[in-house]
């Protein structure tokens, strides 16, 4: 480990142990499974970055299930997976692109 001790300011100078600038980060993908859906919105109202709405397909169901607001994008998702958690019908996953196994819908 490369790091000094400035002996009269008695602090320890840390190097940077992750470089952001080496790191590319790839914005996750937001799957919805609408005829899942059954439109209780929780997945909107609880987003912590409010990038979902309601969208104006109806399911199977008779439902409206969520969308990406417009002009808003993967790159806005913070991937906290709180969605997942709060969808009581397992309707909506978050997955980065290189993880996907089948994309379902939008
Ligand atoms: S993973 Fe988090 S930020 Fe992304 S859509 Fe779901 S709740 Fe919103
Ligand atoms: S939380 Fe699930 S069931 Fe509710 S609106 Fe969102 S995707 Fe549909």
């Amino acid at each position: 480990m490369n790091y000094s001790f400035d002996r009269k300011k008695k602090k320890a100078e840390w190097p940077a142990f992750v470089d952001i600038e080496e790191w590319k980060i790839v914005a996750p993908q937001i799957h919805i499974i609408s005829s899942r859906c059954k439109e209780c919105s929780w997945c909107i109202e609880f987003c912590p970055e409010e990038i979902l709405e309601i969208s104006d397909k109806i399911n199977e169901k008779g439902y409206h299930p969520p969308r990406l607001i417009e002009g808003k994008t993967f790159e806005n998702c913070a991937e906290c997976h709180f969605c997942e958690l709060i969808c009581p019908e397992f309707a909506i996953f978050v997955k980065k692109p290189a993880e996907e196994e089948e994309i379902i819908v939008e």
